[in-house]
């Protein structure tokens, strides 16, 4: 089944069972505790919290999700996406647990010729909280589960909340067995590959308090209208649906991997570090198609940083599978023509995705050119030297001369197996900015010191924004 196909097959299914059609919101959200839509709930939470009155009791939808925290883990597992699009069921007030799980497994399970996705029953493992022995009952009772196939779990993997004061409560995922082939036997809790989380069910019915973070709150008490959230990852379900091995290879970027392959002249599948760097052009090359589409344009700041490195990530995996000339318009529209069909804007969009796209690359390639020599001389001295790390103030001269991002030449480093002194080049970056800053106080101040030197400085190299890192590593 096409993902396409999936997609569309589940806003019908719950459709006919009473929920409204939302389209997806944007990626980019006015939501301040994020910078991307990371899941199918974002855009309803003002209903969520009870903020807003809900326009309707049931809803569902086929959100675009961008996770910033997986973009690491791209490639290199069978089923995360730094991309993805999150299938979900909504209810505001109206519907509870029986219901949720009863639709989840109905349309899971029910052939494909009766309108479901037709999982194997038997291959289906469930998680609930320790504490939810009502979700327990109802797996067994609904779907008839042994009780070996439903795991407790505890308040990290399974109590859901915003991370402040609110609605919180149990979740239940779905796992599908993909078989031996891909991990070792015991269910979910033992191999998160071969059991592969497909659905989450989030079961709102507590309200919470206070307290530090995810864990370690008190709980208020009962909410006054429970709700109930679920995602199904759309991707997750394709990989299933079309037998593949991970979800780069579903009809939506294996096309991207193949032409990157073609480009490059190897072959996927027969080494596996070219693997990954196919995996991961196919994923941020659909990434970014994603992101350009809706708005967000490259910079160094927030959202337009991570944007910057999926799009030089891409470019560097492409140098990497032995490909150096501009490939980035040719790869977008591969993943344009399987996006289309489902977001039009893609192709209405696309010659200003195309340019902005190879605008990026143009300039990364100018800056690898100038800084790649650098780098590699001296990464070649320390280990001529007998020495395992290249020193702050190289990793310093590299940004600041050749435009080198740090995460860059610690990424480069590592390549070849060298460090790099992170604490020493944060301090010459800390002493820079407090030269800049010294400067602006001086002058505003109206000092007649003499502060040309640090102007100078200034001139020279800017002022230098530290913040880019700061949001990209502490945002989900
Ligand atoms: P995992 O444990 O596999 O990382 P998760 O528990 O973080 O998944 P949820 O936050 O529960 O995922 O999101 C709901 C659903 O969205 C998941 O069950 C999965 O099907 C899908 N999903 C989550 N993250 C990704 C991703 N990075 N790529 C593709 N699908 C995803
Ligand atoms: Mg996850
Ligand atoms: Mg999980
Ligand atoms: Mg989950």
């Amino acid at each position: 089944m096409r993902t396409a196909d999936i997609r569309s097959r589940f806003l019908d299914f719950f459709a006919e069972r009473g929920h409204t059609v939302v389209p997806s919101a944007p990626l980019p959200t006015p939501d301040p505790t994020l910078l991307f839509v990371n899941a199918g709930m974002v855009p309803f939470k003002p209903y969520l919290t009870g903020e807003a009155t809900p326009p309707w009791p049931r809803a569902t939808s086929v959100q675009k999700c961008v996770r910033t925290l997986d973009i690491e883990e791209v490639g290199r597992t069978t089923r995360h996406g730094s991309f993805f699009q999150m299938n979900g069921n909504f209810s505001f007030g109206d519907y509870f647990k029986e219901e949720a799980i009863t639709h989840a497994w109905d349309l899971s399970t029910r052939p494909v010729a009766d309108g479901g996705f037709g999982l194997d029953p038997a291959r289906i493992w469930v998680t609930v909280h320790h504490s939810d022995a009502e979700s327990r009952a109802l797996w067994r009772r609904v779907a008839a589960l042994p009780d070996e196939r439903i795991v407790a779990r505890g308040d990290e993997d399974n109590f859901w909340s915003m991370g402040v004061p609110g609605p919180c409560g149990p979740c239940s995922e779905l796992y599908y067995d993909r078989g031996p082939a891909l991990g070792r036997a015991g269910g979910p809790a033992v191999d998160e590959d071969r059991y592969m989380e497909f659905w989450n069910l989030v079961f709102m019915q507590y309200e919470r308090g206070e307290g530090p973070g995810k864990t370690g709150y008190p709980i208020l008490g009962e909410l006054p209208r429970r709700n109930i959230d679920t995602g199904m990852g759309l991707e997750r379900m394709a990989t299933l649906l079309q037998g593949v091995d991970n979800l780069y290879e579903t009809d939506e970027t294996r096309p991207v991997l193949d032409r990157a392959a073609e480009l490059a002249g190897v072959r996927y599948g027969a080494d596996p570090a070219d693997d990954v760097r196919l995996r991961v052009v196919a994923d941020h090359v659909r990434t970014a198609l994603m992101l350009l589409a809706d708005g967000t344009a490259p910079g160094n700041e927030g959202r337009g940083y991570v944007l910057r490195r999926i799009l030089r990530r891409a470019v560097r995996s492409m140098r990497q599978l032995g490909y150096g000339d501009p490939a980035l318009a040719d790869l977008l529209a591969v993943a344009r023509d399987r996006m289309a069909p489902s977001y039009p804007e893609v192709a209405e969009a696309y010659e200003r995705i195309a340019d902005q796209a190879s605008g990026e690359e143009d300039a990364f390639r100018a800056t690898l050119k100038q800084g790649t020599t650098v780098l590699d001389t001296a990464v070649a001295r320390v280990k001529a030297d007998g020495g395992r790390q290249l020193s702050g103030a190289q990793a310093f001269l590299l940004h600041d001369t050749y435009g080198f991002p740090v995460d860059l030449t610690l990424e480069m480093a590592a390549e070849q197996g060298v460090e790099v002194d992170r604490e020493g080049f944060t301090a010459l970056m800390r002493a820079q900015r407090e030269r800049a800053r010294a400067d602006a106080r001086a002058r505003r101040s109206g000092s007649t010191t003499d502060t040309s030197a640090l102007r100078a400085v200034l001139d020279e190299h800017g002022p230098t924004d530290w913040r880019a890192w700061t949001t990209l590593t502490t945002e989900s």
